[in-house]
């Protein structure tokens, strides 16, 4: 596209001082705990320490975006340059980030941390280990994991069912090798064997735990409560049974702490937890939200693929446990998305977009245009003020521009076109004032469903409300695990629902606005300690793999700076 590669760009950054970021937010020296030189972690007792602010004062927005072609359609690139754009406008503002999982910066996709000049630098700490939070995750989960197996080495007391253990392991690589795997192989004295497998660490339970937690005692709290199987007699067995949480705790305390980093026009970044986007709610934690939301005027914060998916999560999962009220929804729309809603083109993942489809054509951008109807729909639904954001490539034209601005004045929504990726936050200025502007008229927001329904229901809610679902269909087995779940006292958890992010429904092949349709849930999980139920329609991969010719090929250090990461 004619700038420089990210990594350049990235490397290129002269990056502010620390304290300066702090300061912008007005977090005191005192809860700055440098890591380095561009990387800090908050303490949180910034959030109880005397004088400190204890209320939401920000604009509390979240970034989300049409149904997504397999490349993305630019929603960290616009929360990274909209949050430059509102500093150069004069707000107060902080972006709230997800952090990257190594396991696909070293598979397909390369560096996560934004693109071109909306970025999030030191770009290489980022899309590596910055504090060693995923390595934490990764070792409370598996403590737990080996504490569980030497639980059944020792003679088993609490009568736990080998055939029903939940609890695997996890690891930060994509290794399809390590999907289904048989431990305690050997004597005697190497315990006793059975069946399991390895997730990424993006899909551990205790990532979504840590992003879901509001203070360390919570997230104790939470990590008493994980289920890791069940005993013969059908009894949930919970890592407090197995003396694990306390351990698993001090593992995890100072990743409970947000990251602060900064844009590469220095506006406050804070980058926490990174579950997935499946089965997880695919969200930044609670706690660096809750933290931003008390200082800036404005906090951005991106929530994975469509407004069907990461935004329903964001606000009936995110913003209930966090007590956080959201006011404004950007929308990220490209010419690319709603022209592949079109049908009309053949779309393979992995593979670059057809050449037919950059050609300028609006009839094709119309013919793909339900899909941004529907999720409009979807964040009024919400009682969220919806801002549809442009996201600009360079292979667009205006006539496609104006078929997006035609359908957002028939709706009476407001809508800008912003070109972060190549000028910055000078580039999203527009949609910056677009959002402030936006933002004067109060928001009404509502929750899709009320705690105390059933889970049933809840799951009939989204379908119905969100989806547009005609009902949903419950497969024997997963309608006896959410009467088994009610009756364990799970009933007042909220759901997610783990589907395809290709479609609004649960078919990828459904694209623009599907209609006519019931949602298919095959098997419904628990996920006791994080805190949420989860419903599976489809096949959901936890432990990704890698193509015939990684990422990682490219990656490599040539006198001491790293090449190759996006
Ligand atoms: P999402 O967060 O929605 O998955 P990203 O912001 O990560 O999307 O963008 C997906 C990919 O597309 C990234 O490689 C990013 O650099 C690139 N990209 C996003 N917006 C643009 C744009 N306007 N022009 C060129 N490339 C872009
Ligand atoms: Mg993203």
């Amino acid at each position: 596209m004619g700038i420089p590669s990210d990594l350049e760009i990235a490397t290129a950054a002269s990056l502010r001082p620390l304290h300066e970021i702090a300061d912008r937010l007005g977090i005191p020296q005192d809860f700055v705990e440098p890591y380095g030189r561009s990387v800090a972690k908050i303490d949180l007792d910034v959030l109880t320490a005397e004088g400190q602010p204890t209320a939401q004062r920000a604009k509390y927005v979240v970034v989300t975006a049409v149904t997504p072609t397999p490349l993305g359609e630019g929603k960290t690139t616009t929360a990274v340059g909209l949050a430059d754009g509102l500093s150069r406008i004069g707000q107060t503002v902080a972006v709230t980030l997800r952090q990257p999982s190594m396991g696909p910066t070293f598979g397909i996709k390369g560096g996560a941390a934004g693109g071109g000049y909306a970025q999030v630098v030191p770009m290489d700490k980022l899309n590596l280990h910055l504090t060693g939070d995923f390595h934490a995750v990764t070792a409370a989960h598996n403590l737990l994991a080996a504490m569980l197996d030497n639980h059944l080495h020792h003679g088993n007391s609490l009568n736990i069912d080998p055939r029903n253990i939940t609890w695997r392991r996890v690891l930060d690589v994509n290794d399809r090798a390590l999907r289904n795997i048989v431990v305690g192989l050997g004597a005697r004295i190497d315990g006793v064997t059975r069946q399991t497998g390895f997730d990424i660490t993006a899909a551990s339970e205790v990532m979504v735990l840590l992003t879901l937690a509001t203070s360390l005692d919570d997230l104790k709290a939470r990590l008493r409560r994980i289920v890791v199987g069940y005993a013969y007699d059908g009894r949930p067995v919970t890592a407090d049974d197995l003396g694990a949480a306390g351990a698993m705790a001090v593992i995890l305390k100072d990743a409970l702490n947000p990251n602060l980093l900064q844009t590469i026009e220095g506006t406050p970044a804070l980058i926490h937890c990174g579950p997935f986007g499946n089965i997880a709610t695919g969200s930044s934690s609670v706690v660096a939200d809750i933290v931003a939301t008390r200082r800036a005027d404005i906090v951005l914060t991106e929530a994975g693929f469509g407004s069907d998916m990461g935004a329903e999560r964001f606000f009936n999962v995110k913003c209930r446990v966090a007590g956080l009220r959201p006011d404004a929804a950007v929308l990220v729309v490209t010419v690319r998305a709603l022209k592949a809603h079109s049908g009309r083109f053949k779309i393979t993942p992995g593979k670059a977009l057809p050449p037919e489809l950059l050609a300028e054509n609006p009839g094709d951008v119309r013919a793909g245009i339900a899909n941004l109807r529907k999720h409009i729909q979807i964040i009024e639904g919400f009682g969220i003020w919806p801002v549809v954001a442009i996201n600009a490539f360079d292979t667009d034209f205006d006539s496609e521009h104006q078929v997006i601005r035609d359908l957002c004045t028939e709706m009476g929504v407001k809508c800008a076109v912003s070109t972060h990726v190549v000028n910055g936050g000078a580039g999203a200025e527009d949609l910056a004032r677009t959002l402030v502007d936006a933002l004067r008229t109060p928001s009404r927001f509502r929750f899709t469903y009320a705690s105390d329904a059933h889970l049933t229901a809840k799951i009939e809610a989204v379908a119905k409300q969100v989806y547009g679902a005609d009902g949903v269909d419950f497969a024997p087995p997963a309608a006896k695990a959410l009467a088994e779940y009610e009756r364990l006292g799970f009933g007042g958890l909220p759901v997610v629902i783990a589907k395809t992010h290709l479609s609004i429904s649960h078919d990828p092949s459904l694209l623009g606005a599907p209609t006519g349709w019931r949602l298919p849930v095959r098997e419904v999980r628990a996920a006791a300690g994080a805190g949420y139920v989860y419903a599976i329609c489809g096949d959901m991969r936890t432990m990704p793999g890698l193509s015939s010719h990684p990422n990682a090929e490219k990656i490599d250090l040539v006198d001491g700076e790293i090449v190759g990461l996006s």
